[in-house]
């Protein structure tokens, strides 16, 4: 039999593992999950988030599945009371709301003029509501209590922040109040980060209680207001189900998602719990045709703790995941009413092709793949583990205007997000079911590919085009050209090497995946961090090539001598650190070829 011969029939005995395995999928166990997690409100740390735990940890010990339960101690943050009046003899109260990790009052008020500042929709990125901001211009808003439009997200309680304010009241999009964690830092602080939890007392008003605010904010009104948090650190559960590979066992890919949620958070993310608790059930049932190992990871703080129990996790088995991880697979909000495109789906360049190919195979919907915007759990940027999904289907932009949606981060496009309202009706039977089986899919695939299906060329022209709109921002006060030779070299490594990857003698797949997982530990920081590796960036925007892109501000720069200075020296130490990477990845694939 020639290697040609023995892949392709690798390839088939693959489909038909597939087959087998995605119509062992069905709705008979998790349904039943999601309808007991209806009944629990899973706060981080809670006694109804250990009863949520323990329906799983039934299942697992009742099936055989191995299991690891971890109880870190990490910094959570549980908003409970929030009160708002204008002050005065016919001062109106209104319903309130406040952010986990922002400042207690003790439940006492606090009094200050309240001072409208309108939110510039033009400075919200697209769908990246975590890292919206406001101007407030020259406007002096110290010892006052800001008022603008929008979620109480990082990048605008961080601007009124820092202006000085002495609290900030935020205004919903429509009836409902979302909930809300309003910190930039990511996962449990540390000593460099620890500085950024936040100072301001913060409240959420709904819109129309909003723009009774406003007025008032108009006529030069005060407020009183109060907010009660129970803010420390409290042990959290971290489950981890690991079915062993039968090949390459020390060879993994990730798949994770949260256990915790706002209210009973059905949407939000009792389907994606019960997503992985099912594939850990079908998996497991189908072990001994596993090449690979399947991690499957429920998460505690999320909600209450940024991306505590993941960014835990990250920190504690870091060297474990840069030596064997092959992907980090999220899994938050599947299956949700309405949900019928992959429309907003989250995949690093190198996983597009895979992940297209598997989401049309399986559902036959075409998705619309976007780079993984800085939130959902993606704690592993800081490792460089190739990623892909993060949120799961959505509703099409139609179906939201349809029904006048505004945008939010998960349950499928459903607006009853973070609220009281992400019931049992969210969830949709035959979508999950769909969801279920495209996840299964994407996994089977990874785990049992002779060579891990990512493609560094995809990286590769990711950065050629992030270059090419840099430079063209900075005209000709700076020239990318050193980093555009040195992709150059590395793609004539890759096509080399992705020649001999085409038809791999079974003695060379451990080099050439070593070689495919390492290129992700030298390519991905670079283009997703910029903090030193195993750091976390804030919870706020990364651009492509982040030490790069302050190219952007160049025509700001111009015309004065200090700000082109800074720009210049700020742009070569980012290039510098962009070459290296591309020599670094380019010595390692020629390694591999010799
Ligand atoms: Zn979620």
């Amino acid at each position: 039999m020639s290697t040609g011969q023995k892949q392709s029939a690798l390839q088939t005995g693959n489909q038909e593992i597939e087959r087998r395995l995605l119509d062992d999928i069905s709705l008979d166990t998790p349904w039943p999950v999601i309808e007991a997690f209806a009944g629990l409100v899973r706060t981080s740390g809670s006694a109804e988030e250990r009863a949520a735990l323990e329906i799983l940890t039934d299942k697992l010990s009742a099936w055989g599945v191995p299991f690891q339960l971890h109880e870190p101690t990490c910094f959570i943050s549980v908003p409970l009371a929030a009160t708002v009046r204008v002050v005065g003899q016919q001062g109106r109260s209104f319903r309130a709301k406040t952010s986990a990790m922002s400042v207690s009052t003790g439940g006492e008020e606090i009094e200050g003029e309240l001072i409208y500042i309108p939110a510039d929709s033009a400075r919200q990125a697209a769908g990246d509501v975590i890292s919206a901001s406001i101007d407030l211009g020259d406007v002096d808003v110290r010892g006052k209590i800001v008022i603008t439009e929008g979620m109480p997200f990082p990048g605008k309680v961080s601007a009124v922040t820092t202006g000085g304010a002495k609290a900030g009241i935020f205004v919903a999009p429509g009836q409902n109040i979302h909930e809300s964690i309003c910190t930039t830092v990511w996962g449990t602080p540390d000593l460099d980060s620890a500085d950024r939890i936040p100072t301001l007392p913060v409240i959420a008003v709904n819109n129309p209680d909003g723009a009774a605010l406003i007025a008032q904010a108009k006529q030069g009104a005060r407020v009183a207001l109060s907010t009660t948090l129970d803010t420390g650190w409290r042990p959290i559960p971290v489950l981890v189900a690991e079915i062993p590979g039968t090949r390459f066992p020390d060879e993994f890919v990730l798949l994770h998602g949260h256990l915790d949620s706002w209210h009973v958070g059905i949407g939000d993310n009792a389907t994606g719990d019960a997503t992985m608790l099912e594939l850990a059930r079908v998996f497991w049932q189908h072990r001994d045709q596993l090449d690979r190992t399947l991690r499957i990871a429920w998460w505690s703080g999320h909600s209450h703790g940024r991306y505590a129990g993941s960014t835990w996790y990250a920190d504690t088995f870091a060297i474990d995941l840069a030596k064997g991880c092959v992907a980090q697979v999220n899994c938050d909000s599947p299956g949700c009413r309405w949900a019928d495109t992959f429309n907003e789906l989250s995949a690093m360049s190198e996983t597009v092709p895979f992940v297209n190919q598997v989401i049309e195979e399986v559902t036959g919907i075409t998705p619309q793949t976007e780079r993984p915007p800085r939130a959902g759990d993606f704690s592993f940027n800081g490792i460089g583990l190739s990623s892909f999904y993060m949120l799961s289907s959505t509703m099409s932009d139609e179906a939201r205007a349809e029904r006048e949606y505004y945008a939010v981060g998960g349950c499928g496009g459903n607006i009853a997000w973070h609220t009281e309202d992400d019931t049992l009706e969210i969830a949709d039977r035959d979508n999950l079911l769909r969801d279920m089986r495209m996840y299964g899919a994407s996994l089977l695939r990874v785990i049992n590919a002779p060579v891990h299906p990512v493609d560094w060329r995809q990286t590769t022209a990711e950065f050629r085009s992030t270059l090419a709109e840099y430079q063209a921002a900075v005209g000709d006060a700076f020239d990318f050209i050193p980093a555009l030779r040195e992709i150059d070299a590395l793609d004539a490594s890759l096509e080399r090497f992705y020649a001999a990857c085409a038809d791999p003698d079974e003695s060379r797949l451990a080099g050439l995946n070593g070689v495919q997982r390492r290129l992700g530990r030298i390519l991905i920081p670079v283009n997703y961090s910029r903090m030193p590796d195993f750091r976390h960036d804030p919870a706020l925007n990364v651009p492509p090539l982040p030490d790069l892109a302050p190219a952007l501000t160049a025509a700001s720069a111009k015309a004065d001598v200090a700000q082109r200075g800074l720009l210049t020296a700020h742009l070569q130490r980012g290039m510098n650190r962009l070459v290296w990477a591309l020599i670094q990845a380019r010595e390692t694939v020629d390694a591999a070829l010799v």
